[in-house]
């Protein structure tokens, strides 16, 4: 599970406020109410989880926002009612939560007052929480169903194109919404505007490059720089040739990686020094067999323009995020 920068930054601004003690007394029930949301979305998201493992599918990694969590999951759930009922189970446990402590509640019968009013606060977001997320605005959990429901109907890809759109649609009237009502709505709305975006082509990718692999597409013709080039000859390759980056090889053998970006900040003395210096020697590569899609993850993970292919030891080609973007292009033609 990761959390992400925003929830860290809202948590941070919160417990700073309570711990300055600027608003007395608001300030405490500030951090209490952020502290609940935080294990409140971390319970939703466990719901989610424990399903989809339920159904064999492995969550890759788990990122905590304000709003909820997103999970990746390694594979798409195969069957529409599947992913339907992952969707749903997020939210479920948020409603299972809020009546175990209205029960709670009602048996106190208002006794233990500080008890009382924490149980009620933890209603209050398993609520707000579960109920919000039900939203039909993909990516959210209510757009997941939605869907799912779609999918039964349509191609998967359809599908999610249909409720993608639906998504940006009421993100942005939740924007506008936001500006007359509540300013953390247009945070949310930009959320859901950005995350139907990106998994919309996310599904779209791994839909069309779906079965090739990097040798299919990879350049053959490697140019490659030696250790001991100086950096002033290879930054001039790099603006004749418009290339970012180069293979650093040493008789045939793969050594590192040189880009513009390691070289251009360099400080004049050392424009006369062995390109080895400043190469990253830390290697991503891609391998001929490898899917495209797993090599475009590699791309992204690591901010990298390019990967060079390598089969037992030697280097066999290269591949670039332009060669992928081309190739999707075609498909899509
Ligand atoms: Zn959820």
């Amino acid at each position: 599970m990761e959390l992400h920068i925003s929830f860290l930054l809202l948590m941070g601004f919160i417990y700073a406020l309570a711990i300055l003690n600027l608003i007395p007394g608001v300030n405490f029930q500030a951090a209490l109410l952020i502290t609940l949301l935080f294990v409140t979305v971390v319970l939703h998201e466990l719901g989610h989880s424990y399903l989809a493992q339920k159904y064999g599918i492995r969550i890759e990694r788990i990122i905590l926002l304000p709003i909820g969590g997103v999970s990746s999951m390694e594979d798409l759930p195969k069957e529409p009612g599947q992913e339907l009922r992952i969707s749903l189970a997020g939210p479920m446990v948020n409603f299972v939560i809020a009546f175990i402590c209205y029960l709670l509640l009602l048996l106190l019968k208002g006794s233990y007052l500080g008890v009382s009013s924490f149980l009620s606060y933890f209603i209050l977001v398993n609520l707000i929480l579960g109920g919000f997320n039900l939203l039909p605005a993909y990516p959210m959990d209510g757009g997941r169903v939605l869907r799912a429901i779609l999918a039964g109907r349509m191609s998967y890809i359809r599908a999610t194109e249909l409720a993608a759109g639906i998504g940006k649609y009421l993100a942005i009237i939740m924007a506008i919404v936001g500006i007359f009502y509540n300013f953390f709505l247009v945070f949310i709305a930009l959320f859901i505007y950005i995350g139907a975006e990106q998994e919309y082509q996310a599904i779209m990718i791994s839909n069309y490059l779906g079965g090739i692999l990097v040798e299919n597409i990879m350049s053959h013709e490697v140019k490659t720089v030696k250790p001991d080039d100086h950096v002033n000859d290879v930054l001039q390759t790099m603006y004749q040739e418009r290339h970012m980056g180069y293979p650093v090889t040493d008789h045939e053998e793969i050594v590192g990686i040189v880009t513009f970006d390691d070289l251009s900040r360099l400080k004049k003395e050392n424009l006369e020094t062995p390109i080895k210096n400043f190469m990253t020697k830390e290697l991503i590569f891609t391998s001929p067999q490898e899917p495209v899609t797993t090599a475009l993850e590699k791309l992204n993970q690591h901010r990298v323009g390019r990967l060079p292919v390598i089969e037992n030891g030697q280097l066999v080609g290269i591949i670039s995020r332009t060669d992928i973007m081309r190739a999707l292009e075609i498909r899509k033609t």
